[in-house]
């Protein structure tokens, strides 16, 4: 089974994305995650990326397309669930031109959407291990001990994207160049809404059923 995760930053697409892999043993591609790699890393992709991604920018279609191509070619065949890829039309129809070169296709699309105001508060207290990578939350899933990782220990931090100017720019860029993704697959075989505004365990129960429908 391959899927696709699209909605807006904040939505919860990373974490639910990340159980629902583990859940059904596919391999999570977080564009995000492997574009952060890459900055980490100072690759020649990452180079280029981090100046799009510190400004709330869509990095180009060039860089991200080959990157998560190659990340696709060298799966297993055990499936895969795209998360934060495509974020724009392009990057659609380059996703669509590269699975039929490589005999795949995509069973599932969740489109997932939740209130701006929440998407903001989400953003706003999200704080991620720099360790493991896991996520917390200020408010609403604080850490046991502030500014520490429970699961490992590690030291959690604010990403530099999720500082309040950064993220009303993200959301702009959401709006313009993600949201008419909607109409690009509304139609098509596989689509599901979701609504991500509630609590974590529901919205991951929902997506549960939308996967295995
Ligand atoms: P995320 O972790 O999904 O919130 O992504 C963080 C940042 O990485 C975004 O704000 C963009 O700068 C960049 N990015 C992630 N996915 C893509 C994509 N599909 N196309 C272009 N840029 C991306």
């Amino acid at each position: 089974m391959n899927l696709i995760l699209f909605g807006p930053p904040g939505v919860g697409k990373g974490t639910q994305g990340e159980k629902i892999s583990s859940e059904y043993g596919l391999s999570h591609l977080a564009m995000g995650d492997i574009l952060r790699a890459a900055v980490r890393d100072q690759t020649e992709a990452g180079i280029r990326a981090k100046s799009f991604m510190d400004a709330g920018k869509l990095v180009p279609d060039t860089v991200v397309v080959s990157m998560i191509e190659d990340r696709i070619i060298a799966e297993d065949g055990k499936g895969f669930l795209l998360d934060g890829f495509p974020r724009n039309v392009a990057q659609a129809r380059a996703l669509d031109v590269m699975l039929s070169q490589h005999a795949l296709k995509i069973d599932r699309i969740v489109f997932m959407d939740a209130p701006e105001e929440n998407l903001i508060n989400r953003l706003s207290g999200r704080l991620i291990c720099r360790a493991c990578g896991f996520g917390f939350h200020r408010q609403y899933s604080p850490p046991l001990k502030s500014g520490w990782c429970d699961r490992c220990g590690g030291e959690l931090y604010q990403r530099d994207d999720d500082r309040e100017d950064v993220i009303a720019h993200r959301l702009e860029v959401y709006r313009e160049q993600t949201a008419p993704l909607l109409d690009f697959y509304q139609h098509q075989k596989g689509f599901f809404k979701l609504d991500a505004g509630g609590k974590m365990d529901a919205v991951f129960a929902a997506l549960k059923e939308a996967v295995s429908e």
